[in-house]
C-alpha cells in the first residue's frame, strides 16, 4: 500500500474508567492532542457499548475531512480480546462478555476497526517505536489497577494458545491466606503489587494507627495507592516497607519469567511504576537477586515506558500493520 506522510490511524484505548483517543501517523507522532473521556456505564454497571460508540463518532467525522488517509480505528481494551476475530471475550473491568464490539463500531462509524487487548498493543508500541526497538526478546510489564503484561519472542508479539500469554500477574503466590482476584481466583500476584492492593497495604496500617504519614494525608481515613507513595518519600517507616515488599515481589514475578525465558529487556509502564520517581531503578536492581545466570544479571536491562500510553500508540500501528502499511521507525 502506498502511504503519504500525512496518513493516520485513529487510536482508541478503552480502559476500565477512561478512554483515550488520538490520531496518530505511520511513525508514531500524535497529530492530535490525546484526548480522555470517561467510560459510560450503564445502571447494570457494564459499560455502556452504544454511548461508547457515541463518544467515538465525533472523531471519526473528523477523521474524514483531515488531509491524510484515515486507514481506520484501531481499538486497544483492557481485557481479552480474541486476535482473530476481534470480538471482546472477557473484559472485567467493563463487565463485557462475548461482545463484538469492534463490529458495532465498524458498522456504526463506517471505517474499519481493528480490536486488541490493550497490553499487546503495548508491547507492539514499545517493539516499534519506543525503547524497545531492535530488541528480539522482551516483556512488557504494566503496574496499575492490574498487573500483567504481554510477551515479544523472536522479534515478534507471543500471544500463545488463546492469545491469552502474559498472565504473569495471575500466577498464584499464595491461595491459601492470599487475597481474592479479579481473575475468579485467590493469591495472584496481581493481588499483592497492584494499585488497589498498595491501598489496602496502606489501609491496613493506618487503621493499626502505624503510619503518621497516612493519618496525615487520608483527611477522610480513605488511603490511595499515590498516598502510600507520598508517605514513602516522606520517610514513613511502614510506607517504604509497604513500597519494598511491592518491588520485592514484582522482582520475584518477573525474575521468574527472565529465567523461564532469557529476556534481554522488561519495559514497565502503568501508575504505581509512576508512584516514585526512581521505581523501575529499583526493580531493575532488586530483580538481580532472583536472576539464575550471570548473564542475565549483566544483560537484563529493565525500562521505563516510552509513551503516556502504550497502548494507544499500539493501536495505532495495529491499523497500519493490518492495512499493510509500513511503520516507520521513530526518528
Ligand atoms: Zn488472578
Amino acid at each position: 500500500v502506498e502511504a503519504q506522510a500525512a496518513d493516520f490511524a485513529l487510536a482508541v484505548d478503552i480502559g476500565g474508567t477512561k478512554i483515550e483517543v488520538a490520531r496518530i501517523d505511520r511513525s508514531g507522532q500524535l497529530l492530535t492532542p490525546i484526548s480522555k473521556q470517561r467510560v459510560p456505564f450503564g445502571p447494570d454497571g457494564s459499560a455502556d457499548a452504544r454511548r461508547l460508540i457515541d463518544i467515538l463518532a465525533p472523531y471519526a467525522q473528523q477523521s474524514r475531512s483531515q488531509p491524510g488517509r484515515c486507514y481506520g480505528i484501531g481499538l486497544s481494551v483492557c481485557g481479552n480480546i480474541d486476535p482473530h476475530s476481534g470480538e471482546a471475550v472477557l473484559v472485567p473491568n467493563l463487565h463485557w462478555r462475548n461482545l463484538p464490539f469492534g463490529q458495532m463500531t465498524a458498522e456504526a462509524l463506517k471505517l474499519p476497526v481493528y480490536s486488541a487487548t490493550d497490553v499487546r498493543m503495548a508491547a507492539l508500541a514499545e517493539a516499534l517505536w519506543g525503547g524497545a526497538q531492535g530488541v528480539y526478546n522482551f516483556l512488557w510489564a504494566t503496574v496499575g489497577t492490574g498487573y500483567g503484561g504481554y510477551l515479544w519472542l523472536n522479534d515478534k508479539l507471543y500471544g500463545g494458545l488463546h492469545g491469552f500469554a502474559g498472565n504473569f500477574g495471575h500466577i498464584t503466590l499464595d491461595e491459601v491466606n492470599g487475597y481474592p482476584c479479579g481473575c475468579g481466583r485467590k493469591g495472584c500476584f496481581e493481588t499483592f503489587v497492584s494499585g488497589p492492593a498498595i491501598a489496602r497495604a496502606g489501609q491496613a496500617v493506618l487503621d493499626a494507627g502505624h503510619s503518621p504519614a497516612l493519618a496525615h494525608l487520608a483527611q477522610d481515613g480513605r488511603v490511595t495507592s499515590a498516598m502510600v507513595f507520598q508517605a514513602e518519600a516522606a520517610g514513613d517507616l511502614e510506607a517504604q516497607a509497604i513500597v519494598e515488599q511491592v518491588i520485592r515481589l514484582i522482582s520475584i514475578n518477573l525474575g521468574g519469567v527472565v529465567n523461564l525465558l532469557d529476556l534481554e529487556m522488561i519495559v514497565m509502564g502503568g501508575g504505581v511504576t509512576h508512584g516514585s520517581p526512581d521505581f523501575v531503578a529499583r526493580v531493575s536492581r532488586r530483580i538481580r537477586d532472583f536472576l539464575m545466570t550471570v548473564e542475565a544479571r549483566r544483560d537484563l536491562r529493565v525500562i521505563h515506558e516510552s509513551f503516556p500510553n502504550a497502548a494507544l500508540f499500539g493501536a495505532a500501528a495495529h491499523v497500519f500493520i493490518e492495512s499493510g502499511v509500513n511503520c516507520l521507525a521513530k526518528g
